[in-house]
């Protein structure tokens, strides 16, 4: 499988180079040049298949020629017997024919460990195989950090460094980063807030020379085309459980970066009966003001009770954004140059192409905070503030009463207090494997907010002087 540029002008390259480069060469995002597709007849044949078996057939076609299949088929079952649920992704029934797909069964309690413990494994493969080493650097304001490090933990090629802003992500978040005392994990609280320690890692990127020529810097955001291939999984296996594909799906998936919704339009394009993609988002509602009123434009970042989805741009829109115009990597660069600098507007009949598959809803904090009282009077059933976003999004602007309604569940309600007792609940308790969690002995470092001593510590824990 080869991969392409959404600008256009950066080369094309294998499936191997993708894993391990970020943004391409001329600033876009890489996409599969095409799509395996699947029949009715195929995707039906899998059902009842365990979630890794799954997987393989999902992923197998992106990765061929660069993962034997045997290999690849290990790397799955591993990825996921680490999960606490033996289903993997459970469905949850919350209403006649309304579900919540719970995706928070992994390790750290969100979505984000579907991708990146596939990826930790995916990258250590690979480096392997080359005889190489790489260094992560990621910034976090939560589950990404801890979704990469527990993701990396049994890496040995690899050493990740995670920068948090200190004393401001919440106790649970940082010592479900701060408690892996594997030796290639180091986390350090940057006397500074988020945007400081994307500062950090952006300037990182951009200058590599700290680490002399001998080690690769490998980015885990959301761009990471690896990500979104092993999010396209959960998509199948949700509709394979409700009768699909002979029978088509609604999803509502909750939406800060348009990864995870992206992973089911894809899903769609490659053959799953799919009618209606919700981007449900929180006050941060970028993509609902383009949706619905053909406006792009950049509002300051709010700080919200669903942490997750807080972006001001969304880097993966970028994505569907090639594919309705066309492909046309020339025409995107432009667009995305205007779209980083003004107020722009969409082709209206390109925007109104996307709106026969999508709809959007921007949901904010008090709403969030009824829509988790309301399910949980309607059945007992908690929802995370981010899912419930998901959740109202759906039932504001559900299509089809038939068509099953399925909400990603991005994440387990215990990692969002906040929001719980806001809507007068309990937080309930942290899962078994998790109970220890605040007795658990942490490691981290208090750095300042300066580019040169976060360069100098990485050098310094990587060679070792
Ligand atoms: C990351 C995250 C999201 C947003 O996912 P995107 O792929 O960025 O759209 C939603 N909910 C939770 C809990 C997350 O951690």
């Amino acid at each position: 499988m080869k991969y392409i540029s959404t600008r256009g002008q950066a080369p094309t390259l294998e499936f191997e180079d993708v894993l391990l480069t970020g943004l391409a060469s001329d600033g876009g995002l890489y996409v599969p040049e095409t799509l395996p597709e699947f029949s009715k007849e195929q995707i039906r044949s899998w059902r009842g298949l365990p979630y890794h078996e799954l997987a393989f057939h999902i992923i197998q076609p992106f990765v061929a020629g660069a993962i034997a299949d045997d290999e690849l088929a290990t790397m799955l079952e591993e990825t996921y017997g680490v999960f606490a649920h033996k289903a993997i992704a459970p469905l949850a029934q919350i209403d006649h024919n309304e579900y919540v797909l719970e995706l928070f069964q992994g390790p750290t309690l969100a979505f984000k460990d579907f991708a990146l413990q596939l990826l930790g494994r995916l990258l250590d493969h690979m480096l392997q195989k080359r005889g190489e080493k790489a260094v992560i650097v990621g910034a976090t304001s939560g589950d990404t950090g801890s979704a990469a490090i527990e993701g990396c933990k049994r890496c040995d090629n690899i050493d990740i460094f995670i920068l948090h802003p200190y004393q401001k992500v919440s106790e649970v978040q940082r010592r479900q980063m701060t408690t892996i005392l594997a030796d290639n994990i180091h986390n350090i609280a940057l006397e500074g807030n988020f945007d400081d320690c994307q500062s950090m890692v952006k300037a990182s990127f951009g200058d590599q020379s700290f680490l002399k020529g001998e080690r690769r810097l490998v980015a885990v955001n959301s761009i990471n085309w690896a990500r979104i291939m092993a999010q396209i999984v959960y998509y199948f296996y949700a509709s394979l459980n409700l009768g699909g594909p002979d029978r088509a799906m609604a999803f509502s998936v909750p939406t800060g970066n348009f990864g995870d919704i992206f992973a089911g339009y894809l899903a769609r394009k490659m053959g799953l009966p799919i009618n209606q993609l919700i981007v449900a988002t929180n006050q941060n509602d970028i993509l609902h003001r383009v949706m619905s009123a053909n406006k792009y434009e950049k509002h300051p970042l709010a700080h919200t009770l669903s942490p997750s989805m807080d972006i001001v741009v969304s880097s993966n829109f970028e994505r569907l954004l090639f594919d309705l115009y066309d492909r046309d990597g020339v025409v995107l660069a432009d667009l995305m140059a205007r779209m980083n600098n003004e107020t722009v507007e969409l082709d209206s009949q390109r925007l109104a192409k996307a709106r026969e598959l999508f709809d959007s809803y921007a949901v904010d904090d008090d709403t969030t905070v009824d829509t988790i009282r309301t399910v949980f009077d309607e059945t007992g059933y908690l929802l995370d503030p981010h899912t419930a976003i998901g959740v109202k999004a759906a039932r504001a602007t559900r299509r089809s009463e038939t068509d099953p309604m399925i909400t990603l569940g991005t994440a387990h309600p215990v990692k969002f207090a906040d929001a719980v007792e806001k809507a007068g609940l309990e937080t309930p308790a942290l899962p078994h494997h998790l109970t220890d969690l605040l007795s658990r002995e942490e490691r981290y470092k208090v750095m300042p907010n300066d580019l040169s001593a976060i360069q100098s510590f990485i050098a310094q824990e990587v060679f070792g002087q």
